[in-house]
């Protein structure tokens, strides 16, 4: 080869490099900043250094505080240990809005912490937890202590009842009779206001209401009418709802008070789900199963 021709080749040969060198950093870019799952790109996102968003990515971890007991909305899978429903769903799709990734990817990120209804807002404060998704109604006296993104879904307090009960069918009915809920929740307050006659039983789940329902030291178990039915759901023959829906019940994410710029990020990213179908996919996975048709999700409250 002539001087020329080696001078040419060379020139080629560095050439090549660097386009290779060049498709290789985009490669790599693209790599660890976007995964594909079902169809689905999302990418790390960056945030305000400082902000509780850009905190929790340098950790790699968001510890979500959830029910273990309530099946279909947050219950442990004995089998697999795994937290499964629809809050547990809920908390997938906000830390993959955190870290970017597929679904699975965001869930290896989570730690879920068990949050009872009367310990939320104390996991909350002392940072036990960095969110909470459990059920968890949105209300003013719980605003004093923490704030709320959302509502993610509007739930309803009922009753159950034993399948052969006939005794009971509105909220009135527990005037006089023997029901159960749970310490500082919102059902157990309303019953208080509405029928103020109820002999009330309050327990720190509600796992332990239906047991105590089993064993005949309840007639009736109020909650959430998306609760209740998990329970119906696992025992069919042995218990029903009256159906008669006596509050709303809008469900918001937990999260430390003033923390306005977390709150802006779930709230943005509830709106992405709704409006890319991930949200309507996660409960017909979940509540959907316990035959709630999938609604049409809530707006998010930007109260200030
Ligand atoms: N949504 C109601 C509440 O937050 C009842 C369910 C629960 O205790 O988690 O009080």
């Amino acid at each position: 080869m002539s001087k020329r021709g080696w001078a040419v080749a060379t020139v080629m040969v560095a050439l090549s490099l660097v386009v290779a060198a060049c498709g290789k950093d985009k490669t790599t870019e693209t790599g660890s900043q976007s995964n594909t799952t079902a169809g689905v790109t999302t990418t790390r996102p960056t945030f305000a250094a400082g902000s509780t968003m850009a905190n929790l990515q340098a950790k790699g971890k968001i510890v979500v505080g959830t029910k273990f007991d309530q099946p279909g909305l947050g219950q442990k899978n004995p089998t697999t240990g795994k937290v499964e429903g629809f809050d547990v769903e809920i908390a997938k799709l906000i830390a993959q809005g955190l870290f970017g990734g597929s679904l699975s990817d965001a869930e290896s990120k989570i730690e879920f912490k068990e949050s009872t209804t009367p310990n939320r807002e104390t996991f909350i404060e002392n940072g036990t937890v960095d969110i909470v998704v459990a059920t968890y109604t949105i209300n003013d006296a719980r605003k004093q202590r923490i704030d709320f993104a959302g509502p993610y879904y509007v739930a309803g307090q009922d009753i159950m009842v034993k399948a052969s009960d006939n005794t009971i069918k509105g909220v009135a009915d527990l005037n006089g009779k023997k029901t159960c809920s749970v310490r500082n929740s919102t059902p157990a307050a309303n019953v208080v206001k509405l029928a103020p006659q109820a002999d009330l039983t309050l327990f720190d789940q509600y796992s332990d209401c239906v047991q105590a329902m089993r064993d005949g030291r309840v007639q009736s178990v109020t909650t959430d009418n998306s609760i209740l039915l998990g329970f119906v759901a696992n025992a069919p023959t042995e218990f029903k709802i009256v159906g008669n829906k006596f509050t709303d019940e809008p469900y918001g994410i937990g999260l430390k008070k003033g923390d306005t710029a977390f709150r802006a990020f779930i709230n943005d990213r509830l709106e992405a789900i709704y409006a890319n179908g991930a949200w309507a996919s996660a409960f017909t996975a979940t509540l959907g199963k316990l035959g709630i048709p999938t609604p049409t999700p809530p707006a998010v409250n930007r109260y200030s």
